[in-house]
């Protein structure tokens, strides 16, 4: 499988509702697709490395990247944590006759499919409740307290725009989400 058009997927959701794990399962399934490397602000943490799960920049790397337009987007996702999409990633992956696959918050989730519409398969992934995602949180366990109260917090906020995606998933039983999504990643590249 291939793709010469320059497709992309989006999934969007508050932090902790499954979005990595969806989407190291499609890699799994060998879908021709590449997961878009943003860059933060935020410090690396626990095995994260850098150009791997993110491209780690001090905040004024960022902002001079902000300034040199190098983003398709970028949000402040959490007070002084700025999260953004490289233009030079999605290229990079289009280049390789892949799909673009990004993981970011709701609001650029929203942002990119304004962009790219039906070049873009919108997914919001939802939890049964903010108290499952708080378990979920408090079991990966990679947050200090501080920053899962921030998750927390935006989390319902977040919810709330999921009528915005093209699809939203529930993440309950994870077996039954993952073959969801593939279906949906199937007919998206038909
Ligand atoms: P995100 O990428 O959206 O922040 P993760 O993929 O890291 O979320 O998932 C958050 C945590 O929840 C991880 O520890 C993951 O293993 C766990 N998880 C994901 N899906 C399920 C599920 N259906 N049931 C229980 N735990 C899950
Ligand atoms: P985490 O710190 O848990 O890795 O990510 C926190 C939040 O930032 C998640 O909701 C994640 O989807 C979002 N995020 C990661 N990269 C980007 C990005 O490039 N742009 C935006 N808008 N959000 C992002």
């Amino acid at each position: 499988m291939s793709t010469k058009e320059k497709k992309m997927i989006i999934f969007s959701a508050p932090s902790g509702s499954g979005k990595s794990t969806i989407i190291n399962y499609l890699l799994k399934k060998g879908f021709p697709i590449e997961f878009s490397i943003s860059a933060t602000t935020r410090e690396p943490r626990g095995t994260e490395k850098e150009g791997v799960e993110y491209y780690f920049l001090t905040l004024q790397e960022f902002k001079n990247r902000i300034k040199n337009d190098e983003f398709l987007e970028y949000e402040e996702v959490y007070e002084n944590r700025f999260y953004g999409t490289l233009r030079s990633e999605c290229e990079r992956i289009w280049n390789e006759g892949k799909l673009v696959v990004f993981d970011v918050d709701v609001a650029g989730g929203i942002r990119l499919k304004k962009l790219f519409a039906d070049k873009a398969l919108a997914i919001f992934v939802k939890l049964p409740s903010i108290e499952e995602l708080e378990q979920r949180l408090r079991k990966r366990n990679t947050e200090s307290e501080e920053e899962l109260q921030k998750r927390l917090a935006k989390a319902s906020h977040e919810m709330t725009f999921s009528y915005m995606f093209d699809n939203v998933v529930l993440n309950d039983d994870l077996k039954s989400v993952c073959t969801q999504v593939e279906e949906l990643v199937l007919n998206f590249l038909q």
